[in-house]
């Protein structure tokens, strides 16, 4: 195989996922040339991996270019577009059937868990490329580490990535207030608000209620996608929705409490490589209502959000930067 291409054209938690196997492909071919292929939101997140040849996106690749394989990681009617440039192509198995058993008749086909990067790896076993069982990677300049860093002020640094696409697997902006509050008035730390544009109105929701308001900097929506992930590999833990920006957060392998609302594990989106605790009302009959997310609960009663205290959050915080605190300790020693 002289020239592959990874086809993976969104969203941002898939296109980290990617990466390990993105990694495999460059052990297995090391002279190969190996592409990428995102929707440009997305192309910053692999800028400088060097696992890949050259990024493409969806306005920048040409559909007369030649690849002796396409790994389509998409596999849907987009996807089909582009890999038709492949003498061979080898397509991520998505079992939606799965999902669909799961979410509309609770029947559980899953099996053990298995990460999406995981999955992912499977499309590329007939190639010989393997999982070296390192986590995902995102590459940044020391500049671009420097901006992170520049924000801390206090011993500890939270990144909280609060927003997320759908309503369901969105912890409510005062539960997050009330949690943040509980935390301040506990510890001494630098809090950082993380979000795109589109979650803007829900941190200034948070920020309405939040008491120690110095204590807590907001980002949302002023940032770019790696400024973001700067602030994640310079924090010391992250609480977080199940969204892209967490498994940012487990790229830079951070300790990181995930909150799972309409989402369930089986499927395949947990923190990849890093410690983790997800926060979920296990047991409630209506979860999971939708692999994607909704736009409002079903049953009104938004319980897989609702149950969660917020004491358990300050709880699994706390542990969190504990651990981070362990491990910083362990390095320092180390090196
Ligand atoms: S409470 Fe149940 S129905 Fe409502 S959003 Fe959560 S999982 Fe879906």
């Amino acid at each position: 195989m002289n020239r592959i291409l990874v086809i993976r054209l969104g969203s941002l938690g898939d296109v980290v996922l990617a990466t390990p196997l993105l990694r495999a492909l460059r052990t297995a071919f090391p002279d190969a040339r190996i592409d990428a292929l995102v929707k440009p939101a997305y192309a910053p997140i692999l800028q400088g991996n060097p696992a890949l040849s050259a990024i493409f996106t969806t306005e920048t690749f040409a559909s007369r270019s030649r690849y002796d394989a396409v790994i389509d990681l998409q596999n849907n009617l987009s996807s089909r577009r582009y890999r038709r440039v492949g003498e061979k192509i080898f397509a991520y198995r998505k079992e939606n059937w799965k999902k669909f058993l799961l979410v509309w008749f609770k029947i559980n086909l899953c099996g053990d868990y298995r990460s999406v990067a995981e999955r992912y790896a499977l499309a590329a076993e007939p190639l010989g490329a393997r999982l070296d069982g390192k986590g995902c990677e995102i590459f940044l300049s020391e500049a671009e580490i420097r901006f992170g860093l520049s924000h801390r002020t206090h011993a500890s640094a939270l990144a909280v990535c609060f927003g997320a696409r759908h309503f369901t697997k969105r912890f409510p902006p005062e539960r997050f207030a009330t949690t943040l509050n509980l935390l301040l008035e506990r510890t001494t730390l630098d809090v950082w608000l993380l979000g795109g544009g589109d979650d803007a109105p829900f941190a200034d929701e948070i920020l309405r209620r939040i008491e120690k308001k110095e204590r807590v900097k907001n980002f949302s929506g002023r940032l770019s996608l790696r400024e973001s992930a700067s602030m994640l590999a310079a924090a010391d833990a992250a609480l977080s929705n199940d969204t892209g920006l967490m498994h940012v957060a487990a790229a830079f392998q951070k300790p990181i409490v995930a909150l799972f609302g309409s989402s369930v594990k089986e499927f395949g989106f947990l923190p990849y490589k890093t410690r983790f605790e997800v926060l979920e009302v296990a047991g409630l009959k209506c979860r999971p209502c939708s692999h994607i997310g909704r736009a409002s609960c079903p049953r009104k009663h938004f319980k897989c959000m609702m149950d969660i205290p917020e004491a358990r959050l300050v709880e699994a915080v706390e542990e969190a930067l504990r651990h981070a605190s362990r491990k910083s300790e362990w390095a320092r020693d180390a090196g």
